[in-house]
């Protein structure tokens, strides 16, 4: 056997399994003399000779592995295609010998010989181990020549995934606007100098920002070198996507959730291979196997999609501008709402902000209104959904043959079932929320959890004192699609939310219907805000700006806000002036306010200044540490235990400990959680305080998630 790579694959003994692992470091010595023999274990198995890893990303993995305080194995494996242990998997089979064998054998080396007499083309190593069959066991039977071993590749032909056509040229011979232009061309002096460096394109929405990554894009490839861009989510925002594969064709892989793992791990050999120099993909995209590396655009960089809310718990925006530092490559943030930790390293000149403040064609933004919810129930009671001016607008937009989008960032036909008798509503027996009605079929009512997806019909009395009268409170986008559907019974509807996208490809269908024209009026979630161009939507309405608000997330205004401009950024992006409509409890909360205005730099500003007060991100650090047990009490004890050790390191490290507390959510899937921060300057201190009080309890560790700049709280 040689040496393996930095980078390649090993098969190495776990404790009595053998699992697949990736070189980190051929060089490293033991000292034999002090090692005790039996702590020395030999590599299996070497499946790559050469990095199968590229270096450069190893050297991400593992420093995503010490930034986000997870294990290298974790950070790792989100760096490989997640089929490539179906991809070279090891057979065993039985031999001619250990066909015929008739003495006996005993214990796991008869059974599994029987299973494999059992098994004429063999059976997968990975599979026996999980069927208690060491790969030891296996390797005595074959050093009696029993079993023998083969090697068996699974990977189909890349070249049928039915690319079209080869086009290598960006679409267009459209004009560049000024600002457009002007934006190129600071960026592509930026990616002539093939240095690091960092640019925040804030440009507003309709500005144009694809058409400048197109045209950046073919320069950098112009020169030879590779292009990474990272989306939220491509089947909600396809066409960013579609955009880079109609310019550069089959120079470009696409990698996305919606892929089969066999495809998307086709499609990771192609990168690796260098058969494509465009990578467009989701989060985990930032790892994409490209050598010589240009240019990274994250686009709509402010997307919480980038936070993977499992470990390794990376944000893959931050995560992309440590690859450009590492890969001297330039770094573009495109968004018409930029976070306020992009805004702010911008405002401090760690990176280059370019504006661009109009929309292609001279188009305005859409007109913004604000209808004051108090006023509306007390004119017309509190059962109002839809206010008179939004029903006005909507059958305005009917009568002209127009598009509507309305916006409720809330599932369900009801959010609550209440008791009129005891008061209680009904929960999640898993979690402490409430559960969510949602219609099932014509008159079957469905109550389920939107944490665990528990789910029963919803009772006819209340399951904790019996009680027949229960009532419904709250609604969500089920409801509000219902009552449209009333309101104008020959109007087109259809919804998009997460309960209507479950099916593959059921997003792409409703947003192809949109775009034909076969919809009148889409209600949704946010995901009908994402960056969606339909020219024939002019009226966007908001049944209610304040669902995000009352969260107890300190991020909750920025989310509005972001909310609310992206969607107001959908109207008005054809001939016709689009016009938007926010409904609201809350008109002069500044979230709303400037939102409505469209006026980033005076939310910034404002927000800003909360975030000071509270000493919240950018302006500090945070690590948020979530304590799991199985009853609230042991996670409440567990957490003060590892506050007590933190707080001991806290002075020294300069950092605050607040909590432990029960979180917001404070039981969650079945398990009781307790809550820690920790706030600083110092990332490092207080990433080592928490490893220390850890190590200090390691029966701990399983239970407790480290979150590192965490992005939702919850
Ligand atoms: P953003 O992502 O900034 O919201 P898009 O990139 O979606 O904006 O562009 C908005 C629309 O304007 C798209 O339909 C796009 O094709 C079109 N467009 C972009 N640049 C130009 C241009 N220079 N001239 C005409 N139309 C343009
Ligand atoms: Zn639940």
């Amino acid at each position: 056997m040689s040496m393996p790579e930095r980078g390649a694959r090993v098969v190495v003994p776990l404790g009595k399994r053998s699992v697949t692992g990736i070189v980190v470091d051929p060089t490293a010595t033991l000292n034999l003399e002090e090692t005790p023999a039996d702590k020395i274990k030999h590599i299996i198995d070497v499946l790559d000779e050469e990095a199968f890893l590229p270096a450069p990303v190893v050297d991400l993995a593992l420093w995503v592995a010490e930034y986000y305080a997870c294990g290298a194995g974790d950070a790792l494996a989100a760096a490989v295609p997640s089929t490539q242990a179906h991809k070279t998997i090891r057979i065993a089979s039985v031999t001619a010998q250990g066909h015929d064998l008739t003495l006996s054998l005993r214990g796991r080396q008869k059974e599994a010989i029987e299973a494999l007499r059992g098994a004429p083309h063999g059976l997968p190593v990975p599979q026996m181990n999980e069927a208690g069959i060491s790969t030891d066991v296996l390797q005595r039977l074959a050093d009696k020549g029993l079993v023998a071993f083969r090697r068996e590749r699974t990977e189909r032909d890349p070249f049928t995934s039915g690319v079209a056509s080869v086009r290598t040229i960006p679409s267009s011979g459209r004009v560049l606007t000024d600002e457009q232009s002007r934006a190129l061309e600071a960026l592509g002096a930026a990616a002539a100098t093939e240095q690091f460096s960092v640019f925040l394109l804030q440009g507003v929405t309709g500005s144009g920002k694809t058409e400048v990554y197109l045209r950046l894009a073919e320069r950098v490839l112009g020169r030879g070198r590779s292009v990474l861009v990272l989306v939220p989510e491509i089947a909600l925002t396809p066409a960013v996507a579609s955009a880079f594969r109609e310019a550069f064709g089959d120079r470009v892989a696409v990698q996305h959730s919606g892929l089969s793992d066999g495809e998307r791990s086709d499609q990771w050999y192609r990168i690796r291979r260098a058969d494509v120099s465009v990578v467009v993909g989701t989060r985990s995209a930032v790892f994409a196997p490209l050598g010589n590396l240009g240019l990274i655009i994250v686009d709509e960089e402010h997307d919480t999609s980038f936070k993977q809310e499992e470990t390794p718990r990376y944000n893959g925006r931050d995560v992309a501008v440590m690859r450009g530092r590492n890969e001297h490559a330039l770094v573009v943030l495109g968004s018409a709402t930029p976070s306020l930790e992009s805004s702010q390293n911008a405002a401090v000149g760690r990176y280059s902000r370019l504006v661009m403040e109009r929309r292609v064609q001279d188009r305005p933004l859409a007109a913004v209104s604000v209808v004051d919810m108090r006023q509306e129930y007390a004119a017309h009671g509190p059962e109002v959904i839809l206010s008179g001016p939004l029903k006005n607008a909507i059958t305005k937009r009917l009568d002209a043959g127009q598009q509507s989008l309305i916006l409720l960032n809330r599932r369900g036909l009801a959010t609550a079932v209440f008791c009129r008798q005891c008061g209680g509503t009904i929960e999640c027996p898993n979690c402490s929320v409430s559960l969510i009605v949602h219609a099932e079929g014509r008159d079957r009512h469905r109550a389920r959890c939107h944490y665990c997806n528990y789910g029963v019909l919803v009772p006819k009395a209340c399951p904790a004192c019996k009680g027949p009268y229960l009532e419904r409170r709250g609604f969500g986008t089920e409801k509000v699609a219902q009552e449209i559907a009333e309101l104008w019974p020959r109007a087109r509807v259809a919804r998009l939310d997460r309960d209507t996208v479950r099916r593959r490809g059921a997003a792409a269908d409703i947003l192809r219907s949109m775009a034909v024209g076969s919809i009148d009026v889409l209600v949704g979630t946010q995901m009908i805000a994402k960056g969606h161009d339909f020219p024939r939507v002019t009226l966007v309405g908001v049944v209610s700006a304040d669902v995000g608000l009352g969260l107890a997330d300190f991020r909750a205004a920025e989310r509005t806000f972001q909310l609310l401009t992206q969607v107001a950024g959908r109207a008005g992006r054809g001939v016709e002036p689009g016009e938007a409509i926010v409904q609201t409890l809350y008109p002069h909360h500044y979230s709303i306010g400037h939102a409505c205005r469209q006026d980033y730099g005076a939310f910034f500003a404002d927000e800003l200044k909360y975030r000071q007060a509270m000493r919240y991100p950018p302006l500090t650090s945070l690590v948020n540490l979530v304590v799991k047990g199985t009853e609230a009490r042991a996670a409440m004890t567990d957490a003060a235990t590892l506050a007590g050790h933190l707080r001991n390191n806290a002075d020294a490290g300069h950092f605050a400990v607040l909590g432990p507390a029960p979180a917001p959510v404070a039981r969650l899937r079945g398990e009781y959680r307790a809550q820690i921060f920790l706030k600083g300057s110092h990332r490092a201190s207080m990433r080592e305080a928490v490893l220390g009080a850890l190590a200090a309890e390691p029966e701990m560790r399983r239970r407790v998630a480290i979150d590192i700049d965490p992005v939702s709280i919850l």
